[in-house]
């Protein structure tokens, strides 16, 4: 989906986490988004997911404004640094929650579960629950969870921020497949240069704006 962002704005008080920013994202594209520790990252792909409410600005998927929009209606996903499952569940639990939030019967999430269990490379590791994971497996189940609702975007906030540059690899390459392979949008924050580099359009932010837009051809 292409997503549009017009004068956004989230402050608090005086001070503007996001000031007045402009952004065109075309559809299935693959940004990498940057910029030093509080500047305002996270604020803006938690505005795009409706998790935090805009002071002003106008956000649009697909030519659709959705400010108003529910954030389950909006066809986001996203991945967190700390992967955010839920412990007490299982693998195949933790990757089939959307589903069964969604009310999907038990048996067909299971079985979606599982064939999305076979693209993160998990399905030998149903039964485990997170802590007995490393971080890269946590973080694929985290992304099997994401995908399972068939997402048109996905925000990833510094998804490799916790792992070793093998494993970051790893989790990168599985993004990077399931934008090949599904076409979403996928907006990636990181401060790894070499994740980075894999983008195809870079936006550098400093103090809520944004100070680099490129898209790499
Ligand atoms: P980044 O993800 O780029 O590190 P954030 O978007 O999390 O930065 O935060 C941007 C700025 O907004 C930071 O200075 C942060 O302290 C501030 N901020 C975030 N949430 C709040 C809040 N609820 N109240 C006040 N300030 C906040
Ligand atoms: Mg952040």
């Amino acid at each position: 989906m292409e997503i549009k962002i017009e004068n956004l704005t989230k402050a608090y008080g005086d001070f503007k986490a996001v000031d007045n920013m402009n952004l065109n994202i075309a559809d299935g594209e693959l940004v990498g988004l940057l910029g030093p520790s509080g500047c305002g990252k996270s604020t803006t792909l938690f505005m795009l997911a409706g998790l935090n409410d805009p002071t002003s600005g106008h956000i649009y998927i697909d030519g659709k404004r959705v400010n108003e929009v529910a954030p389950a209606d909006r066809g986001i996903s996203m991945v967190f640094q700390n992967y955010a499952l839920y412990p007490h569940m299982t693998v195949a639990d933790n990757i089939m929650f959307p589903l069964i939030n969604r009310k999907v019967p038990k048996a067909e999430a299971r079985e979606r579960a599982q064939e999305m269990a076979k693209l993160v490379q998990l399905d030998h590791l149903m039964d485990r629950k997170p802590k007995a994971l490393s971080g890269g497996q946590q973080q694929r189940v985290s992304i099997g969870r994401a995908l399972i609702n068939s997402p048109t975007v996905i925000l990833a906030d510094e998804p490799t921020g916790n792992l070793d540059s093998k494993n970051s690899q790893e989790i990168m390459n599985l993004l990077r497949l399931s934008n090949e392979k599904y076409h979403q949008t996928l907006i990636i924050i990181t401060h790894d240069e070499e994740i980075a580099n894999q983008a195809k359009h870079l936006i550098r932010i400093e103090d809520g704006r944004i100070c680099r837009d490129e898209v790499i051809s």
